[in-house]
Formats: structure tokens, C-alpha cells, sequence
């Protein structure tokens, strides 16, 4: 804006004075009370005043609307959706709501998601963070380290959030951060003495502060904490923290639970229902405790939900169906090279008996298919004619051409 010295009237109050601040395009002025009165406006509501300029209550989506996105990018766990979708909405009601004095104070819905590795959870908390615009950090449990003990500190989680929300404190401080492989961190054995356990009790004590909200000193550059660098406080009360974890053989322990509790007439009724293949969505805090999670940790993350294992079913819905599902992204790559791509069925349930055979899971599909696109993706481009579009099928026997079983093992070894 420059200053203009001609007396003019102001484009806001309608007032003229002999000195008025030009807009850039010229023709808009502005008075001295004008310029004030808007710099207070400012200064009283700052674009980000909610840490999100768009999350609001009245925008917030409701638990359907979350789940209903989330079908959109992940294949079946609907239980972990509805759980995942209700937390969400209350946290963000908590965190959105007007301060009133009814002393009714909401407590902070941290979740905790328990399922084999590649079933979706790091899927989902980043799907939830994109839906609502909000900043996203991922880090792994196994990393961190207790202070002062060679590793990553617990802030450094914090420290990725930060970088993700541009540096904006106040937007970080609504974020949302997924720490996976909880279960790694859990101590061996529920009776262990507490002394020198460096990668278990000792992390799961410095997770504990940051999941029940505390200010934290989070170095702006991330790495180790210097003595003499400014610090940056954050505030964790408002950060919905999202932990995810294998918790390999817990099923055992949530048995041997049902097992004890089944006594009497009434229990055994309630024994038949049990779906012993699928114990994991028994699951309850009293097994966490039994598998090493200190009950305080256990305490912070209130809700508790499972994923299923993915079944020839899922892995195959889950190459065509999502939104941006992977038969669906080498359609639209070859499409910009005028070639229309089509995959047979029995091409795709091909690639998911080998995923099922070779144990690769979700995550080796998108290996499978690199290993069965590549050729095509490195031929295709060079046929071109202009203007012409031509077609390609993906037919089973191509698929089972390009996936060689030494292919295979490789791909297996890198999952
Ligand atoms: P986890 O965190 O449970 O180990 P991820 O969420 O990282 O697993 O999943 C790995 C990859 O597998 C994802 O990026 C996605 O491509 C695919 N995937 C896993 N589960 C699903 C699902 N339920 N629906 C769609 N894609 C999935």
C-alpha cells in the first residue's frame, strides 16, 4: 500500500482527509482510523485463532460424515471407523467448544488402534488428518528413547508436527500425531523390576506426560535438545494422539481373560458366541496391562478399538475400490499417454492369490503391481501416435509372466 497525498474520500468511513493510504490498485483509499481500527481487528481475531481457520464447530463433520470419507480411502474395518470416527468428532467438540463454566470438563479421547501390520491403521489417522485439514506426524515407538538416551526424543515427534502446520504453533497444537508400534515399547514381562528398561517403561513414562497434555520444550530445528537453544512451547492438551500396535499374540492373553471370567451357566451361554478367530475384538485394557502397557499409558488412550486381518476379499477390493486405489492410478498415468488400460478380473485376483501365497499383505500389493506395470509403463509411452489412443489389457497370463516366483521372493524379502 503507498501513501497517497491527495485529500480524497476514504473507501471505508466515506470520511475525507487531507492524507489517505492507497490500496495497490490505485484507486481505493484508505484513512489513518480506517488502517487502526483494522489493525486492532486484527489483532483481536487472527486468521488462526481456532489453530485451524476452517475447523470449526459449526463445520465439524459429524461421526457419519467422517466414516462415510473414510470409506472412501479404506477398505472394510468398520468397527475401528465407527470408534475412530465418534473419538474424532468428540475431540474436536472438545477442543472447538466454547469455555463455559458448567464445570463439565471433556476429557481427551486419545485411541488406541490394536491389528496386524498392513491392516490400515496409519491409513486411517492419516486419512482422518486430510479429511480435516488438520497437520499430521507419524513416528514409531521403537525409535524413541527415554531422555537423554541415544535416539529420538519423544518430542521429536512434536517437533514433526510443528514442521508439518508451517511452523504454526497454534495450528500444531490441533494436530493430530500417530505413533506406531505402541506394542514395542511394552515392558517384557507385567512383573519386571522397573530399574534399567530403557527402550520400555522408561519411553512409555515420557509418552504418558505427552498424552495427558503438558507444556513441552520442542527445539524448532528438531534433533537433540542444546542448552542454549531457544525452545519452542507446545501445548499438548489439544493434539489427538492416535497409537497403533500389533500387539502379536495378544490373543492369547485375551483368552486366557475370557476363560477365567467364564464361570457358571449364564458365562457358558456367552462362551458359545465367541468367535475364537477372531479374538482380537474382545480385546479390552485388561489384556494391554497383561501384554506390558503401564496402566497409566493404558489410562491415556481411552479408546480402545481393532482391526481385522485382511481377507482375499478385502486385498482385492482394496486394488479397485478406494479412492485412489492403485488399478485406478496406473489407469489415469497411462490415460496421459492416451492408452486405455483395463485389468481382466481373474489378472487381479491373480495378484491377490500371490499377496495371500507369499504372506505380503496390503502393503505388497503395491509391489505386485509396480512388478507387473513396469514394463508397460516403460513401453507404452514410446508407441504413441498422435492423436490415436490405444488400449491394453491386463490379462492373467500377462500378470503371471511378469510376477516370476524369483520376483515374488524378492518382493517377500522387502516387505
Ligand atoms: P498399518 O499401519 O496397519 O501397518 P498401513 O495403514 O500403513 O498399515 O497400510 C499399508 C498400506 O496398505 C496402505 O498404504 C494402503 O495402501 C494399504 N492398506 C492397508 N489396509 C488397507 C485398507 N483397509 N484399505 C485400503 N488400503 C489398505
Amino acid at each position: 500500500m503507498s501513501k497517497a497525498a491527495k485529500s480524497n474520500v476514504c473507501s471505508f468511513c466515506g470520511c475525507s482527509k487531507p492524507h489517505m493510504f492507497a490500496g495497490i490498485d490505485g484507486k481505493t483509499l484508505i484513512c489513518s482510523d480506517c488502517v487502526e481500527m483494522g489493525h486492532q481487528l486484527v489483532l483481536k481475531f487472527p486468521k488462526n485463532q481456532n489453530g485451524n481457520s476452517e475447523l470449526n464447530l459449526d463445520t465439524l463433520p459429524t461421526p457419519q460424515a467422517i466414516k462415510d470419507f473414510l470409506d472412501l480411502y479404506v477398505i472394510g474395518q468398520d468397527d475401528a471407523k465407527r470408534f475412530l470416527s465418534v473419538a474424532v468428532y468428540n475431540h474436536y467438540k472438545r477442543v472447538l467448544q466454547e469455555i463455559s463454566n458448567d464445570d463439565v470438563e471433556i476429557e481427551k479421547s486419545n485411541i488406541l488402534l490394536v491389528g496386524s501390520t498392513g491392516t490400515g491403521k496409519t491409513l486411517l489417522a492419516r486419512t482422518i488428518a486430510k479429511m480435516l485439514k488438520v497437520p499430521f506426524a507419524i513416528g514409531d515407538a521403537t525409535a524413541l528413547t527415554q531422555a537423554g538416551y541415544v535416539g529420538e526424543d519423544v518430542e521429536s515427534l512434536l517437533v514433526r508436527l510443528l514442521q508439518d502446520a508451517d511452523y504454526d504453533v497454534l495450528k500444531a497444537q490441533r494436530g493430530i500425531v500417530f505413533i506406531d508400534e505402541i506394542d514395542k515399547i511394552a515392558r517384557k514381562s507385567e512383573n519386571m523390576s522397573i530399574t534399567r528398561d530403557v527402550s520400555g517403561e522408561g519411553v512409555q513414562q515420557s509418552l504418558l506426560k505427552m498424552l495427558e497434555g503438558s507444556i513441552v520444550n520442542v527445539p524448532p530445528q528438531g534433533g537433540r535438545k542444546h542448552p542454549d537453544q531457544e525452545m519452542i512451547h507446545m501445548d499438548t492438551k489439544n493434539i489427538l494422539f492416535i497409537c497403533g500396535g500389533a500387539f502379536d499374540g495378544i490373543e492369547r492373553k485375551i483368552s486366557q481373560r475370557m476363560n477365567t471370567q467364564v464361570v457358571g451357566f449364564a458365562a457358558q451361554q456367552q462362551a458359545a458366541h465367541v468367535d475364537k478367530d477372531n479374538l482380537l475384538q474382545y480385546i479390552a485394557p485388561q489384556d494391554l496391562k497383561s501384554y506390558g502397557l503401564i496402566p497409566e499409558i493404558i489410562g491415556r488412550l481411552p479408546v480402545l478399538t481393532y482391526l481385522q486381518p485382511l481377507n482375499k476379499e478385502a486385498l482385492r477390493n482394496i486394488l479397485t475400490e478406494p479412492k485412489n486405489a492403485l488399478t485406478k492410478q496406473y489407469k489415469k498415468l497411462l490415460s496421459m499417454d492416451n492408452v486405455e488400460l483395463t485389468f481382466d478380473d481373474d489378472a487381479l485376483d491373480y495378484i491377490v492369490d500371490k499377496a495371500l501365497e507369499y504372506k505380503l499383505g496390503a502393503r505388497g500389493l503395491r509391489g505386485l503391481m509396480e512388478t507387473v506395470m513396469t514394463d508397460l509403463m516403460f513401453e507404452l509411452p514410446s508407441e504413441k501416435q498422435s492423436g490415436q489412443t490405444q488400449s491394453f489389457t491386463v490379462t492373467k497370463d500377462y500378470v503371471a509372466e511378469k510376477l516370476e516366483q524369483e520376483k515374488l521372493v524378492r518382493l517377500k524379502n522387502a516387505v
